[in-house]
């Protein structure tokens, strides 16, 4: 895996565990996010009621499933975790809704992910507290319905906008993560370093957040790289020089791109004159499949304004000549 994948892995998730942030308090940046759901939760407690269900959407890796635990955590409530690819069938979800506890969080990660039939439950559950559990089959079958304690549902999903409309009007508050800056990153990532009693200076710190893409998980990740690194080295220090050695040896540059992203800016720039240059014949070049140029490598790439998307193709901004020690054509965008 790459070790800039904002996604991660069963291990890595375990390992997680320990740094997640406990209380809204401890959660340092999504400064507007934070400050909406303390005062969903805030109205909530007073009334002593559940809140509205509750959709996070945002890239991987930004804090949903921490928030999750937040939520759960400050209405001191037990949260039951599950995805949407783990409902396959109306069924399992009729299960889990079923037993769940009064006041209880249901968190449901790539909740856009779920089958059809679980999703019309889902509304039905959560605009009325009901399940329609359907006894028999064929022409003799009767759907009982089932009466639900009031529960909170907070969604999960990195494509709001694949999300139908009738799924979504369900949530009464939607809150959108956006990737970190630096200094909030910084604050996570010194945080994190006292939890793990690993030494740090501010300088090896900064170092390590300008280059994890704005993304917590992959901060999370270079700081235990970095650690490795001066370990091994006897140093047992995390400052500048085993940042910039450490993330030189795994191929991360000062602005957090990976050998894949420099090699799609490298094959645009050399040998396509900058492009535009269809997807296909870009990934061919870089010796990739174009699913893995196009979700992988991209959506960091033209976020971070090195690469556009044309009708007619892909094709490198002025930025990613500049990155790459070259200079621009006139015809470069940006
Ligand atoms: P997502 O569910 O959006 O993929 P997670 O909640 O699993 O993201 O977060 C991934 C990792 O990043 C976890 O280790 C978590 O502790 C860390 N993390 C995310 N956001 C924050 C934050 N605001 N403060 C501290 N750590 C964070």
């Amino acid at each position: 895996a790459r070790i800039v994948d904002p996604g991660g892995d069963e291990d890595e998730r375990r390992l997680e565990v320990a740094l997640r942030p406990k209380r809204l308090a401890d959660f340092p940046g999504q400064p507007r996010v934070r400050d909406q759901l303390g005062l969903l939760l805030e109205a909530a407690r007073r009334r002593q009621r559940p809140p509205d269900h509750v959709l996070l959407s945002g890239p991987p890796g930004l804090g949903k499933t921490s928030l999750a635990m937040i939520i759960a955590a400050e209405l001191e409530q037990p949260i039951r975790i599950t995805s949407g690819p783990a409902i396959q069938h109306a069924g399992d979800l009729a299960a889990i809704l079923s037993s769940l506890a009064e006041g209880e969080v249901l968190f449901l990660d790539e909740i856009h992910r779920m089958a059809r039939p679980a999703e019309e439950m889902l509304y039905l559950a959560m605009e009325d507290f009901r399940v329609d559990v359907v006894v028999g089959k064929g022409p003799g079958a009767t759907a009982i319905p089932l009466e639900l304690p009031p529960f909170t549902v907070v969604g999960a999903t990195t494509r709001a906008g694949l999300l139908p409309a009738p799924l979504r009007d369900r949530f009464g508050f939607t809150g959108h993560l956006d990737f970190y800056a630096t200094a909030d990153l910084a604050a996570i990532l010194t945080r994190n370093a006292t939890l793990l009693r690993i030494d740090s200076t501010a300088q090896g710190i900064d170092e390590i957040a300008g280059r994890s893409r704005g993304t917590p998980r992959i901060a999370n990740r270079l700081l235990r790289r970095v650690r490795d690194y001066a370990q091994v080295h006897g140093k047992d220090v995390v400052d500048l020089g085993a940042a910039r050695a450490a993330l030189a040896l795994f191929d991360v540059d000062e602005s957090g791109l990976d050998r894949l992203d420099r090699a799609v800016l490298d094959a645009l720039c050399r040998r396509f004159g900058g492009g535009p240059v269809g997807l296909s014949t870009l990934a061919v070049a870089v010796g990739e499949e174009p699913d893995t140029v196009e979700t992988v490598a991209e959506p960091y790439l033209v976020r971070e304004g090195y690469l556009v998307r044309t009708p007619r193709g892909r094709a490198a901004s002025a930025l990613a000549w500049k990155h790459l020690g070259l200079t621009a054509p006139a015809t470069a965008v940006g």
